[in-house]
């Protein structure tokens, strides 16, 4: 067992579904065509979103929706301070400025009795991030944007199956977003999605993610200047493979969720993930903290040795770089959850065919590790 190594997530294909893949390949419709267009219809269906549209990343569909609802210079955006690094660097990218605010280490998520303090007149939006599949209190952050006129967008990269009070997430700001990336629940290699259940929303994302193309009585006409978003025909067919096999898969990733909950209960060097009676964790990760007496790098390392793949869970973007050089935060003062769920954080492997045994193996690993 220790010469394999067990990776974080694991995709898999069968040759039928290989060969489902070559032949739209085959078909010479690579550009979004009509896979393309069915598929959004399914998202739609399973998030109940009234529109949806393919992109071809994660940190396309913010900066989609960052543009669709007329984000930029001189704006104000506030962002939680631990995420992936894209939540960020889209605010900076369309010119406007981000605003951080700490997290919670219950949930990872932004606190919510942070924001309000945080609003100014140049405040345009929230992103509210619900980060590794586990949702934020969306609901009491909607009612904050909604009190001061301001356009919430969801990151929900990490959030395809997660659901707060039994509604998909995405579904209760402007706009939602997902990501496809390898790492994310399903993946076309790079690839993206933005949901709204506003039409005008919808009608402005098709075109930004299309060079700002229109058909108007069947003549081609350029509205407004655009990107090339667009996803490709058999990155779409991937998507839809995975998608007929994501809820069984969301199934097993709950049964090994609550495995390793209840293997690591007894531990007190860690910290596990707070589970929530409203809300539906994904388990897009499994995110734990290690107690402050610990090497988590060091940890990694031991796990490495024993052939199981972890990592850190998500930056805590102020200290990165460009933002601790352009803004010159106090890091321990400002953000002390974002820099130790940095510091402290593990993901451990969690994926649908993950087995029982390799299940037991990862719990058995780290906790060796930590009595090592
Ligand atoms: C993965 C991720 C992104 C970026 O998605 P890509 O598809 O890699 O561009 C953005 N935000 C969060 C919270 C993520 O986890």
């Amino acid at each position: 067992m220790n010469q394999q190594v067990i990776p974080l997530v694991q995709i898999s294909f069968s040759d039928e579904e290989l060969d489902s893949i070559k032949r739209v390949i085959g078909s010479g419709n690579l550009v979004y065509g009509q896979v393309s267009k069915q598929l959004e219809e399914d998202f739609c269906s399973y998030i109940g979103s009234s529109f949806s549209h393919l992109v071809n990343s994660g940190t396309s569909a913010l900066i989609v929706a960052l543009k669709a609802l007329d984000i930029g210079f001189g704006d104000e955006v506030i962002v939680p301070a631990f995420s992936y690094i894209a939540t960020a660097n889209v605010v900076e990218l369309v010119g406007a400025k981000p605003i951080f605010i700490d997290i919670e280490l219950e949930d990872f998520n932004i606190s919510v009795n942070k924001i309000e303090q945080a609003i100014t007149p140049k405040t345009k939006a929230i992103i509210a991030v619900h980060e590794f599949g586990q949702p934020a209190n969306i609901e009491a952050i909607a009612q904050i944007a909604k009190n001061h006129n301001l356009k919430l967008i969801e990151d929900a990269a990490c959030g395809l199956g997660s659901y707060f009070n039994n509604k998909h997430v995405g579904n209760f700001g402007d706009i939602g977003t997902i990501s496809f990336h390898p790492r994310k629940a399903i993946t076309s290699g790079d690839g993206g999605l933005v949901v709204t259940n506003i039409e005008n929303l919808s009608k402005k994302i098709a075109l930004l993610l299309n060079h700002g193309q229109e058909r108007i009585a069947g003549k081609i006409s350029f509205e407004i200047p655009g990107f090339n978003f667009r996803i490709t025909e058999f990155q779409s067919q991937m998507l839809k493979i995975q998608l007929k096999r994501f809820l069984t898969d969301l199934e097993k990733k709950q049964d090994i969720a609550r495995i390793f909950l209840r293997d690591f209960e007894k531990i007190r060097f860690i910290t596990l993930p707070k589970i929530y009676e409203n809300r539906k964790h994904s388990w897009q990760s499994f995110h734990i903290l290690l107690s402050p007496e610990f090497d988590r790098d060091l940890i990694i390392q031991k796990l490495k040795e024993k052939g199981v793949q972890s990592s850190l869970g998500a930056q805590c973007i102020p200290s990165e770089n460009f933002y601790s050089k352009k803004y010159k935060y106090d890091i321990q003062e400002s953000f002390p959850n974002s820099f130790y769920a940095n510091k402290q954080g593990l993901v451990i492997p969690i994926f649908g065919d993950l087995t029982f045994e390799n299940i037991k193996y990862v719990s058995d690993c780290l906790i060796r590790s930590l009595d090592e």
